[in-house]
């Protein structure tokens, strides 16, 4: 037994420096990204770029799993009510990206205290076919166990690409306000009132939380030794030398 023990571990090991060096040379960690940039949307012609402070988790809210469909109906010029960075196609788990990430979309409107807009990279999850809304944010489901796979696999894609995207920018996935759902960011006065993706876990019995998925960013992360950064009081970001994402920071 030693010896696979001994073999396992170095697979291990090997695939955990693999991950490290394709992450530090800006490939993304774990998950597939399909570039499929919204040209014709009026946000993406209309060209603003934002500093990226957080990244904004949200879900589509109607039964639509696939992320191709979702492209191809935003990508038109008449389509100017909205435009994210990102759908997670709930079949493959692919993420197809639909803005540059620094991009400003049009995924959350605001609230009180201004945008998500402004400072938030928003991306879908898409939902099971086997959903129906009955009002607002509630539904029955007709096929629950296939309903959550699907939400289990747009979950773990989000997971690899808010990891991912961490690294890219910067961002500490457990500082206050860096990664949000949509609600959340109702609640913290920066975006519409929508219930995503909570309502999502809640209603098909998940037990998923925003707080989990950001340990599991955090966690991520770890796992490939990846340094996190922490936000100054005046704007600026250090480089934290500690490693151990919950620790400090
Ligand atoms: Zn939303």
């Amino acid at each position: 037994m030693a010896w696979q023990m001994a073999c396992l571990l170095a697979v291990i090991l090997l695939s955990g420096c693999q991950g490290m060096r394709d992450v530090k040379r800006g490939k993304p960690l774990d998950v597939v990204i399909k570039p499929s940039i919204l040209e014709k949307n009026p946000c993406y012609k209309a060209g603003r770029k934002i500093e990226v402070k957080g990244l904004m988790l949200h879900s589509v809210g109607c039964p639509a799993p696939s992320g191709e469909r979702w492209v191809k109906s935003w990508n038109r010029e008449d389509y100017g009510r909205a435009c994210v960075h990102g759908f997670i196609d709930a079949h493959t788990g692919v993420v197809y990206q639909t803005l540059p990430w620094d991009h400003r979309g049009w995924h959350c409107a605001s609230g009180p205290k201004g945008s998500g807009n402004n400072a938030h990279i928003g991306v879908e999850m898409c939902e099971s076919q086997f959903l129906k809304y009955t009002h607002g944010a509630t539904f029955t489901c007709s096929n629950e166990e296939a309903s959550r796979e699907m939400a289990l696999r747009t979950y773990r894609s989000a997971v690899n690409l808010f990891a991912y995207l961490c690294h890219q920018y910067h961002l500490n996935p457990l500082e206050e306000g860096v990664i949000v759902s949509h609600a959340e960011g109702n609640k913290r006065g920066i975006a519409s009132a929508h219930a995503d993706p909570e309502h999502l876990w809640r209603q098909l019995k998940m037990p998923l939380t925003m707080d989990g998925f950001r340990k599991e960013v955090a966690a991520k992360l770890r796992l490939y030794n990846l340094p996190f950064w922490k936000r100054l009081d005046d704007g600026r970001k250090a480089r934290h030398v500690i490693r151990h994402y919950g620790t400090r920071g």
